[in-house]
Parts: structure tokens; C-alpha cells; sequence
């Protein structure tokens, strides 16, 4: 056997690079990412060891993060672009690595163009690795490997171990250091992600190399993709509605959200011509089906985000933290997640590996539904928080507890198996502008996320919760419902999974 022919515990050794590679870069991401608004928010004059921040208000620092948090998995896009086009998924994710090496290492100085410096470099590395990695991932599994959903799993346990890890290591480094050294932590991190990559290569081969154009006359290039737009009425009028209302969006919103309007105004436009260029029914239906499935991701991350933001202030401020005497710190409560990733990530896939060998409902949009309803529910233990909180002052955290456990099961039924089911629908040569879109669908629940958090100072935070859990419920029945048509669309690829 060649080298990447080989298995390690039932799965190519190419999956444990890619886990290594991906779980290092997270520890990045997630490790600066913790540090972001806290940093931001700090005097100038530096109130303790950690040394002196931006000494921004809480809003700008929020602000900022906000729109960070969505750039970073916007940029997927064109990252996703750049593969397909011009250098293939292998080539994309060796420069993000490269790119995210510099873009941390930029943070350890302490000047604010260092700041912005680093900052536009981690959402261009970003940008280019992840969703490119992902797709990655799928390319070590030939169609109907029923290898590939716990593949995606195992992928996932990366993903959040490196998460766990940095969120409860940064903040001592930090504490004894300051801020630079956790910047610096996370750009030491990186380079131990680049240099395994590096050495992994013989395990990757055949992965996610560059596809050249045949040049032939049938070869659509995105440029050409636009100027056919111009020749299609129907697409022209649907594109100009959405142009319309981003420039009404741009007027009446901050310029922000103009730019970005304008942007998915773009993707959409060419997400249009690729379907009407598409050359075989089945390739339209599953292009459909797969952009009707990321309705669910924008809605998923929507909620499931309040994590970072309207929940974890929550923790802060309205929750009884002490156990046991001691007082368990607010930030401890984001590492819930990851942990119960790990716990549950193949426990999960087993089961609905279990349920396909018996013939039972086991399709990625079922499981994506239902991701949404069990994460939905999780809010219900936050309705439970915020009715106890009303009537005591204070609240148990079990509530969080359950919450995050929910949302976690809610999780793995979704983002894992999206990733899996957007490598077994996308046409191979837009693979990764697909995977940029998924990403970047997510990316807008961020900002979703961030939007509704704010809107709890309006309405208190028991409606919140309740509005999320009714909508999602909603949202996963509704598509629960309509899942016999859209598994038509589908054309049956998942069917013959072996
Ligand atoms: N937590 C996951 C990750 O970091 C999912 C991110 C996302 O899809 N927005 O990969």
C-alpha cells in the first residue's frame, strides 16, 4: 500500500493530518478570539499584569468582534474561489497556514496597525484554510464511503479539542504574561499546525489537488458566468431586486451592512448563473437542495451563537457560579461545549450509523433538522434560567448546563454532517466555493446571533429565549415536514452509502 492508502483505527492516516493541522489552527482561532473583546476593552494604562488594551467602550469592542467573528467565515468565499480556480484545496490551505502564522505573529507588537495588521491577515488565512481543509477532508473518501460521516466526526473532535484547549489555556498565559504572549501562544500554535501539515504530505496524496481548465469552449469561468447574466432576463430581474434592496439596505443601515449586502448580492448572482449552467438535472436539484439545507445553517448559528455572547453574559451576571465554595470563572462555562463534543461526537455518529444499518430515516437533512430542534430546545433550560432569575434574583447554572449539552447533541446532528453532505452534493469543480458559502452562511448566523443578543436589552432576556425556541422548533418541524420532497432532490446520494 502506498502511504495514503493506509488506515489507522479504520480511517485514512490522511484524516489524522488534516485532524492535527485543523485542531492547532483552531487553537488560534479560538485562542485569540477569547481574547479579542477583553483585550479591546481593556485601559490603555494597563489595570493589572496583562498590560495595557485599546481602551475601547464595550460597544466598539463589540462592534469590531461582531463583524470579525462574520469576515473571518465570509472571506471562506473567496478563499473557496481561489482553490477551485487557481491553486486547488492543497496549495489554499498550505498559504492560509502560512498567512495565519503572520497574521498572529503580527499581534505580539503592541501598535494598533499591528492590531489591524493581524487581524485583516488571521480573516485572509482564515479565509483561505478553512473551508478548504473541509473540503479536504472529503476528498480522502471515494462516493458511497460510508467511512466518510464518522470521518467528518473524528474532524470535528480536532476541530473542538483545539478549542477546549486554548480556552483554558490562553487566559493564564495571559494573566501571568499579558496580552502579546497570548497572541504569540496562538502564533506558536499555528506554526506547529503549518509544520504537521508540511510533514503530512505523503499521507494527502491525490487530495485536494489542482484540477486545471481543459480550455475547452464548454469551460465556465466566473467572469464568463457574469457576463451571461446580462443575456438572461430572469436571472437579471431576480439579481436586480437583490441590488435594489441592498442599496435601500445601505441607506438605512450602517455602511457596514451595504458593503456586505452588495457582496451576497455578488455570490447570489453567480450562485444563480452556476445552477442555470449546471448540465444535468441532478446536478441542479442537489445544488438546490444544498443551498435550501444552508436556510437551516443561518438559522442554527443564529441561536446556537447567543453561546459567546447574550449566554455567557448571562453566566456572568445572573447565574449562581459558586460550587462546592468556589466560584466557578464565567469563561469556564464556554468550555462546555467542546468538552461535550468530545464526549459525544462518536457516540452520536454511532447512532445514526446504527440506525442506517437497520434502514431507518439516517439522512444528512434529517439529521440537520433535527440538530436545529434539539439545539432549540436547549433554550428552554434558558427559559427555566430566566423564570428563576425573575422570581429569586438568581439563577442554578444546571440551567446552562443543559443548555450547552443540547445545544452540543443539537451540533453534531448539524455541523458535522453538513460539512459531510456539501462533499458528497457539490459538483467537483465548485466544491470549495460551495464549502466557502456554507461557511459563510454560517458566518451570517454570527452576525444574526449578535443582532438578536442586543436585542435581549430591549426585551429582556425570557423572551428572548422563548422567541428562539419557538422559531427553531418551528424551523427544524417545517423542514422535517418537507423532507420527502427535498430528499428528491437529493437524487438519492446517500442511498447506496457502503
Ligand atoms: N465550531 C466549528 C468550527 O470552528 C463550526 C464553525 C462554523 O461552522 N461557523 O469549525
Amino acid at each position: 500500500l502506498e502511504p495514503h492508502q493506509k488506515e489507522l483505527w479504520g480511517q485514512p492516516i490522511g484524516l489524522y493530518v488534516l485532524f492535527l493541522t485543523e485542531m492547532w489552527e483552531r487553537f488560534s482561532y479560538y485562542g485569540m478570539r477569547a481574547l479579542l473583546v477583553l483585550y479591546m476593552t481593556t485601559s490603555t494604562l494597563g489595570d493589572d499584569a496583562r498590560g495595557a488594551g485599546l481602551g475601547w467602550t464595550s460597544k466598539e469592542a463589540l462592534a469590531l468582534y461582531g463583524w470579525y467573528t462574520m469576515l473571518v467565515y465570509v472571506m471562506s468565499i473567496p478563499g473557496g474561489m481561489i482553490a477551485d480556480k487557481f491553486i486547488g484545496q492543497k496549495k489554499a490551505v498550505l498559504y492560509g497556514a502560512i498567512i495565519l502564522c503572520m497574521g498572529h505573529g503580527v499581534l505580539i507588537l503592541t501598535d494598533i496597525w499591528a492590531f489591524y495588521t493581524g487581524l485583516g491577515l488571521v480573516i485572509l488565512g482564515v479565509g483561505l484554510l478553512k473551508p478548504n481543509i473541509s473540503t479536504m477532508v472529503g476528498g480522502l473518501y471515494a462516493e458511497g464511503d460510508i467511512r466518510r460521516d464518522k470521518g467528518f466526526s473524528i474532524f470535528y473532535i480536532g476541530i473542538n479539542t483545539g478549542s477546549l484547549l486554548a480556552t483554558m489555556i490562553i487566559g493564564g498565559v495571559v494573566a501571568k504574561w499579558g496580552w502579546h504572549a497570548g497572541f504569540g501562544l496562538a502564533g506558536i500554535v499555528m506554526v506547529l499546525g503549518l509544520i504537521n501539515y508540511v510533514f503530512g504530505q505523503k499521507y494527502l496524496d491525490k487530495v485536494g489537488d489542482f484540477v486545471p481548465s481543459t480550455n475547452d469552449e464548454n469551460e465556465v469561468s466566473y467572469g464568463k458566468l457574469y457576463s451571461n447574466l446580462l443575456t438572461s432576463p430572469k436571472q437579471l430581474l431576480i439579481v436586480g431586486i437583490l441590488l435594489l434592496a441592498s442599496i435601500y439596505g445601505w441607506y438605512k443601515l450602517e455602511w457596514g451592512f451595504g458593503l456586505l449586502f452588495i457582496f451576497l448580492t455578488a455570490i447570489a448572482a453567480l450562485l444563480i448563473m452556476i445552477y442555470k449552467e449546471l448540465d444535468s438535472q441532478i446536478f441542479k436539484d442537489r445544488f438546490l437542495v444544498l443551498l435550501l439545507s444552508f436556510i437551516m445553517v443561518i438559522i442554527f448559528w443564529g441561536a446556537f451563537e447567543q453561546a459567546g455572547g447574550l449566554m455567557n453574559l448571562y453566566t456572568d451576571t445572573k447565574t449562581n457560579r459558586v460550587l462546592l465554595g468556589w466560584e466557578i470563572p464565567t469563561v469556564m462555562f464556554q468550555s462546555l461545549n467542546a468538552g461535550f463534543i468530545i464526549i459525544f461526537a462518536t457516540i452520536v455518529a454511532g447512532f445514526w450509523a446504527k440506525r442506517k444499518l437497520k434502514g431507518k430515516e439516517a439522512s444528512s437533512l434529517f439529521k440537520m433538522a433535527l440538530g436545529i430542534i434539539i439545539m432549540g430546545f436547549g433554550f428552554l433550560f434558558m427559559v427555566f434560567a430566566a423564570m428563576e432569575f425573575e422570581s429569586s434574583g438568581t439563577s442554578s447554572m444546571i440551567w446552562l448546563v443543559l443548555a450547552y449539552l443540547f445545544h452540543t447533541i443539537g451540533e453534531l446532528c448539524l455541523s458535522p454532517v453538513a460539512l459531510s453532505f456539501i462533499t458528497k452534493l457539490a459538483p467537483v469543480k465548485y466544491a470549495s466555493l460551495i464549502m466557502g458559502v456554507y461557511f459563510a452562511s454560517s458566518g451570517l448566523g454570527n452576525k444574526v446571533a449578535g443582532l438578536i443578543g442586543e436585542s435581549a436589552s430591549n426585551y429582556g432576556e425570557y423572551s428572548v429565549f422563548s422567541g428562539i425556541l419557538i422559531f427553531t422548533v418551528l424551523i427544524g418541524t417545517i423542514f422535517i415536514l418537507l423532507l420527502k420532497p427535498l430528499k428528491r432532490l437529493t437524487h438519492a446520494a446517500e442511498d447506496n452509502e457502503q
